[in-house]
């Protein structure tokens, strides 16, 4: 019975990105085989056209994502919608990402050929003392924002919060927001791809500098910016063996789980996508450990956690 419930498991393979800012860091501390060591990202439950995950092994072993949501709704509860509509990425981040605003669902669908805008969540999973991300900006009206971003008057402009391990952030449409170097991040967010870059620190790319989307970002960014604290919390001792809820927005809900005895619980959403962040030990008796992200599908029953480790779990609202 264990090994039959194990094997509706869905196992996924990562995608990896080179990026001009990522690292090395998805090797040597989560040890994925990664294509250079300027990897930026590893898309590891993902059924995006540019990064479509496939399935390890089972019934289902190397079918993609997009292609089972398509085939096999029920193993997602028959959601009725056209994609799958979370994206989970690791981000290492060995050097500043640009600094960016996504638009929401109502913009992207106007100006973006029907898009979905972009919700997304960081956790922290490491980074330096004193680290920093880019979380909303200083401009008090869109006149002065438009002014400070035409003037290029950027550090007044954008607002550095401090951050530590075991934070979590929601970055709504509309945030101005940025990794810093030296951060390792698992992201959850909508399963889109539309984002304008406000400002490159002036970086080129084989010699030029990536395009800029200035007017599109005036337009999106929100004025005044959500404060500090409704944008970032300490998710780093939250009560263990339990499912600790990070957030429950419009488009997902995502839980930190930090287990050092077993516990089980009913799998009650339409699917559960669960990513192992530290440590290991098992489901259903199935063997899992630090880098393994795996979905539970619709009506898979009580879940079985043991071992000493800790995951980000999500599923949609
Ligand atoms: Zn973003």
């Amino acid at each position: 019975m264990e090994n039959e419930k194990a094997a509706q498991i869905l196992f996924l393979n990562p995608v990896f990105k080179q990026m001009i800012w990522g690292g090395s860091q998805l090797r040597t501390r989560f040890g994925y085989e990664i294509p250079g060591d300027d990897t930026g990202e590893c898309w590891a439950v993902s059924a995006h056209p540019e990064g479509d995950c496939t399935v390890r092994e089972g019934t289902y072993e190397g079918e993609t994502l997009s292609g089972l949501w398509e085939k096999h709704p029920e193993l997602f509860g028959n959601p009725g919608l056209d994609r799958f509509p979370l994206l989970i990425k690791i981000i290492d981040a060995k050097d500043d990402l640009s600094i960016q605003v996504h638009p929401d669902d109502t913009y992207a669908k106007a100006h973006e050929n029907g898009s979905l805008g972009k919700t997304e969540c960081w956790y922290i999973l490491d980074c330096p003392e004193d680290a920093a991300l880019v979380v909303g900006h200083n401009a008090g009206s869109r006149e002065e924002l438009t002014d400070m971003i035409h003037q290029g008057k950027w550090s007044e402009l954008i607002r550095q919060v401090p951050v530590k391990k075991g934070d979590f952030i929601q970055i709504n449409p509309g945030t101005v927001h940025a990794i810093k170097g030296g951060l390792m991040i698992l992201e959850t967010q909508q399963n889109s791809a539309i984002t304008y870059r406000v400002y490159d620190y002036d970086r080129l790319t084989n010699g030029k500098p990536r395009q800029l989307h200035v007017e599109q970002s005036i337009d999106v960014i929100t004025v005044p910016a959500p404060s500090v604290s409704d944008s970032v919390k300490s998710a780093a001792d939250l009560p263990k063996n339990t499912m600790n809820e990070l957030i429950s927005c419009d488009y997902y809900r995502v839980w930190k789980l930090d287990i050092d005895e077993p516990i089980s619980f009913g799998q009650d959403y339409p699917f559960l996508i669960m990513s192992v962040i530290e440590g290991e030990g098992k489901v259903n008796g199935r063997d899992i450990k630090k880098g393994d992200h795996f979905i539970l599908p619709y009506g898979f029953g009580k879940v079985e956690l043991q071992g000493k480790m800790q995951l980000i779990a999500s599923s949609t609202n």
